[in-house]
């Protein structure tokens, strides 16, 4: 039989998370859980997660403190925020640190589940697994998440160098932002919040690909069409 993947879910309100508790286990899930943040994080590092469900506002660590320092030490572990409601600051910063997707309270609970569930196909072994992605003059080591040949390497998320596979895999034309939403993220329906996410996340990849981020010449905006990737070797 197959071992359970295991859930930690970091949530202060007791009825939600005990709410949350049972319906992962309904699904499935061994779930673990904590209503502080410092235990949060400490249990969030044991390395025993296949993801977290992270509260925002918490007592002794707030959310977006954890998701950094999560990140600080583990680039792969999935996170999902559970934000306030239609807070974008709060969204758009927490996607800023790394957290892999989010749901604003209150939310619909299969939404969560397929979240939680898009969130881990996407972060289980792809095929281009152990292999190198070369954009431009920048390569990335794709097991690693991690720029190779340079003094100060940046990571990468998977989620970045599922768009960078994405738009080079299509480098004939522009792609959507809706299009990204639905390939990279699995979202069917964008709203404007989600739309700004991919936006985010272009400018997160810019500063990391781009000479001069300002005057992106690897990833360029084709203006009412989206984004497009330029493959020349300069
Ligand atoms: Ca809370």
């Amino acid at each position: 039989m197959m071992s359970k993947l295991k859930l930690l879910i970091v949530e202060d309100e007791q009825a939600i998370l005990q709410g949350l508790v049972d319906v992962f286990i309904y699904h499935g899930f061994e779930v673990d859980s904590a209503d502080d943040g410092k235990v949060g994080l400490e249990k969030a590092l044991t390395g025993k997660f296949a993801l977290v469900l992270l509260d925002v506002m918490l007592p002794s660590m707030d959310g977006f403190t954890i998701c950094n320092k999560i990140r600080e030490q583990d680039k792969n572990l999935p996170i999902i925020m559970l934000t306030a409601k239609s807070s974008e600051e709060d969204i758009i910063n927490g996607l800023t640190l790394g957290a892999d997707d989010y749901i604003a309270k209150p939310f619909s609970v299969r939404e969560l589940v397929l979240r939680v569930n898009t969130v881990l196909k996407r972060s289980k072994p792809h095929n281009h697994e152990n292999s190198i992605l070369q954009i431009g003059h920048i390569q990335i080591d794709t097991a690693n998440l991690i720029q190779l040949n340079t003094a100060n390497p940046y990571h990468f998320s998977r989620r970045e160098l599922e768009i960078l596979y994405y738009l080079q895999h299509n480098s004939a034309r522009p792609v959507s932002r809706e299009e990204l939403l639905e390939q990279v993220w699995g979202y069917k329906q964008a709203d404007a919040i989600e739309t700004r996410t991919v936006d985010i996340h272009i400018a997160k990849l810019r500063r990391k690909i781009e000479t001069d981020p300002k005057q992106p010449t690897l990833i360029v905006t084709i203006r009412g069409e989206g984004y497009r990737l330029i493959q020349t070797n300069k």
